[in-house]
């Protein structure tokens, strides 16, 4: 709560003005009846057409001023609103940005999405509605009644009357509560899943088609949907069903006034006062309705509140260290150690445990092992998509954890396995991590991911446009643009995390050449199945079930490492193995 109260500081001023209109609002709102009620009394009721004139102008200024401020309320109201949730949306999506894996866990992207525009619109309506009726009501019931009593022309029973009206309002909005609020809170949750289905089956269209699941998933959508349907039509049908029967008892209360007031009427006066009186009777009425659509709104706001603050007050687990926050621009030799390093995804078990070994400027290492082994999680240690959880990881012997998040990553050029183009054209993918990427820089990052093949010879070139997710080119040309993109940083550290394995094996063959020809004072890190791709690495690292079981070169591993030997059988012909 206190998280998003902060967020209005910011607009103080544009809310205390206003709240100054809606005073000034309420004030004139409280005066029409009464100047009504002496235009009746003392113009008509004299036939003095001066009296008219007199009132009649001054209710005029006043209905205009009253619809001014009205105006300058909603102006200032809507600003406010608009302003605080931009400001919560941005500032969400900086939040969301820095995420690690962990906090990323907590949260599905759909409900990401449904906290940062539905539950966002909520607090919106929540704030445009609170300014607007958060001075107003009181002013208007209080004022209200204390005018009422001046025009009751003496006849207590009105007040049981108004006091009836009250209490049968308050009823309602008690009952109103009850029912429809635990409704709410389910809705939020609801929109969730329906959004988290079409999400997920959006993007797994291809996977449902070739499967004829179709209609397992249409029923499953067809479930939540309907779910969600049933919820919202519930809330609305209640919502519905007050208006009818708070018309209802203003109506009463309108027979009621004048049926009290047609036993004493002698004069006009009398008649003025019983027409003031219905409007400040219907005033106070109106008042309590307000607060009452306060209170129905609020509870779907607080969870939508609740919501909101959970994203904006995680905690990001992996920050820059004090005193690293800026960054400083150097460039790394680009040794890189792990010195003992276990990483646990929660629930106890280790996915890596105990990973000693070193990758050194100017040499290939290489990870392999099944799938499954640790190797993701082993490179994604070095520019800290996660932190190990034991032992330390260093570049150039300084913890990773001690270098500025900014400069570790500007000195990395990584291909995740799981790696994503944005929509755009080739060039922008290529040149993502450069700011101003040159055609020089393009072409050679291209030439060396064995690239420039394929995109030359689509007649847009490197302006060729790549969809969202780059689902207009093929897993290999994708693999190759990313493999470019990494290398136009021109990194110190290059990891490739299988980013071979869509390659077929004389593309594999070329592009490792050229890699060894460009990059051969940097440190370069090879995640691979084949062993035909990191043969000739400087060190190959063999993993088995998140451990460490042998660390050499080919040949050495051959003979010592039943591991590498098993995946080298399964591979290579015994000529290539040459035992
Ligand atoms: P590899 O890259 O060698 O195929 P990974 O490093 O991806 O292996 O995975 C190592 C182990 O960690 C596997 O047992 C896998 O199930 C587990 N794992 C990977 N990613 C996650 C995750 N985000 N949450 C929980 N467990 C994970
Ligand atoms: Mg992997």
């Amino acid at each position: 709560m206190k998280t998003i109260i902060k967020y209005y500081g910011k607009y103080a001023v544009m809310i205390i003005v206003s709240l100054l209109f809606l005073t000034g609002e309420a004030i004139c709102e409280l005066q029409l009846p009464g100047y009504m009620s002496k235009l009746v009394s003392e113009g008509i009721g004299s036939a003095n057409m001066d009296m008219i004139w007199n009132y009649g102008w001054r209710m005029i200024v006043i209905s205009l001023l009253a619809c001014v401020c009205a105006i300058m309320v909603g102006f200032f109201s809507s600003k406010v609103a608009a302003n605080v949730s931009r400001d919560l949306r941005g500032d969400m999506f900086k939040k969301v940005m820095n995420f690690a894996n962990e906090e990323y866990n907590k949260f599905s992207v759909s409900s990401l999405i449904t906290r940062s525009t539905n539950d966002i619109t909520q607090i919106q309506m929540l704030t445009i509605l609170f300014l607007r009726l958060i001075m107003f009501a009181p002013i208007m019931g209080i004022g209200g009644v204390i005018k009422a009593v001046e025009h009751s022309s003496g006849i207590t029973s009105l007040a049981y009357v108004i006091v009836a009206a009250i209490a049968i309002v308050i009823l309602l909005i008690i009952f109103a509560l009850a029912v429809v609020q635990p409704k709410f809170i389910k809705m939020q949750k609801q929109i969730d899943d329906v959004n988290q289905i079409a999400n997920d089956e959006l993007n797994g269209m291809m996977v449902i088609r070739a499967f004829n699941t179709q209609s397992h998933e249409e029923n499953r959508f067809d479930k939540a949907n309907k779910d969600l349907t049933s919820t919202s039509l519930f809330t609305s049908r209640m919502m519905a069903l007050l208006m009818p029967i708070m018309t209802i008892v203003m109506n009463g209360v309108m027979v009621a006034i004048v049926w009290l007031f047609a036993y004493q009427v002698e004069d006009i006066t009398q008649v003025s006062n019983m027409m003031a009186f219905m409007q400040y009777a219907l005033q106070i009425i109106m008042s309590f309705m307000m607060i009452s659509m306060i209170f129905i709104i609020l509870p779907r706001a607080v969870v939508s509140i609740k919501r909101v603050s959970e994203v904006l007050s995680m905690d990001i687990s992996i920050k820059n260290a004090e005193g690293k926050e800026e960054p400083t621009g150097e460039r790394f030799k680009g040794d890189v150690k792990f010195e003992d390093v276990s990483y646990s995804y929660g629930g106890g078990a280790n996915a890596v445990e105990n990973i000693t070994f070193e990758a050194k400027s100017g040499e290939v290492t290489a990870l392999i092992g099944s799938t499954g082994s640790g190797k993701s999680t082993i490179v994604n240690l070095i520019p800290r998509l996660m932190d190990a959880t034991k032992g330390k990881v260093t570049i150039d012997g300084v913890d990773v954890k001690d270098i500025n998040l900014k400069d570790l990553r500007n000195n990395i050029g990584f291909v995740p396995q799981k790696n994503t183009l944005f929509s755009g054209t080739v060039a922008s993918n290529i040149g993502y991590g450069v700011e101003e990427p040159t055609a020089d820089i393009l072409d050679k990052s291209a030439q060396i991911a064995q690239a420039s093949e394929f995109i030359n010879s689509s007649p847009d070139g490197m302006q060729r446009e790549i969809a969202q997710g780059g689902s207009n080119v093929s897993g290999g040309q994708k693999q190759r643009i990313a493999i470019a993109r990494a290398l136009s940083k021109n990194s110190p550290i290059n990891i490739f995390d299988d980013s071979f394995s869509a390659l077929d094996f004389k593309t594999d063959a070329k592009l490792r050449m050229a890699l060894g020809e460009e990059m051969s004072d940097a440190t370069v890190i090879i995640v691979a199945q084949r062993v035909g791709t990191i043969k000739n690495a400087d060190s190959i690292v063999v993993l088995d079930d998140g451990k460490i079981v042998g660390i050499g070169k080919h040949e050495e591993l051959l003979k010592s490492c039943p591991t590498y030997l098993d995946i080298a059988r399964s591979q290579l012909s015994e000529e290539e193995l040459g035992l």
